[in-house]
């Protein structure tokens, strides 16, 4: 039964479990990804256990851009990509950027365009939208803002927010910290503690000239539409 000498043999050949790595293969890339950590920010592989059809926030060039698990991938939004970080080039300028990018356009199902249009991705009007992966949408920007690409905020760039959800609060939103949409990435004003956007939200504390107003939980992703910048003019994030 125990048979060193075999086991000797076995551990001085190592096998190669390397799978080759090209953009030319869209099958191994696929099997490359499919089996990623998800620790490695350049991958396009979902989070470990994402769902389909699980919304997410990227940020892209320092715009927040959401994110759809489709087949195992994180996909961006083509159309708010264009309304946003592309809005001064014309659909026509960034589709053939895309075609000759080579970058393919995945469309989405009716029921992830409605989830799309719950998250703002898009306007209700659109009928359809295309997705591409995170890595395809920084190679698309990156053609066409090139070196005029925002430059990297400070590390410790933070900008105040509040909401008035519940008693309302205040905080500081650090944008350095905002890598996922379950980043705890806004300071509290008055506990210190730090939130991700979506319980930033429900966090309240009462206050004297506090008013309370009744939260809207079923709206769990919405903290954009609750979010608002401090200062003048009034703006959301
Ligand atoms: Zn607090
Ligand atoms: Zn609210």
């Amino acid at each position: 039964m125990c048979d060193s000498s075999s086991s000797t043999v076995s551990s001085s050949s190592p096998r190669s479990t390397k799978t080759i790595n090209s953009d030319l293969s869209p099958m191994s890339s696929k099997e490359e990804s499919m089996h990623d950590t998800g620790k490695n920010p350049n991958s396009d592989a979902a989070a470990p256990g994402a769902k389909q059809n699980q919304v997410g926030t990227v940020m892209l060039f320092g715009v927040p851009i959401v994110s759809l698990v489709m087949d195992g991938k994180e996909r961006l939004c083509l159309a708010q990509i264009s309304s946003t970080l592309l809005k001064d080039f014309s659909y026509n300028e960034i589709h053939n950027r895309r075609v000759a990018l080579g970058i393919n356009c995945v469309q989405c199902t009716p029921v992830q365009l409605e989830i799309l249009r719950r998250a703002g991705a898009m306007p209700v009007t659109s009928r359809r939208c295309g997705m591409i992966t995170r890595r395809e949408a920084e190679r698309l920007c990156k053609s066409f803002l090139g070196d005029h690409a925002p430059p990297q905020l400070p590390e410790n760039f933070a900008f105040d927010v509040y909401h008035e959800c519940g008693w309302g609060c205040r905080g500081s939103f650090v944008p350095s910290r905002y890598n996922s949409s379950r980043a705890k990435c806004i300071r509290c004003s008055f506990c210190q503690l730090f939130f991700s956007p979506n319980k930033f939200i429900f966090h309240s504390h009462r206050l004297p000239e506090s008013r309370y107003v009744q939260p809207d939980a079923a709206n769990f992703n919405s903290w954009r539409r609750h979010m608002k910048l401090c200062g003048d003019p009034p703006e959301e994030v």
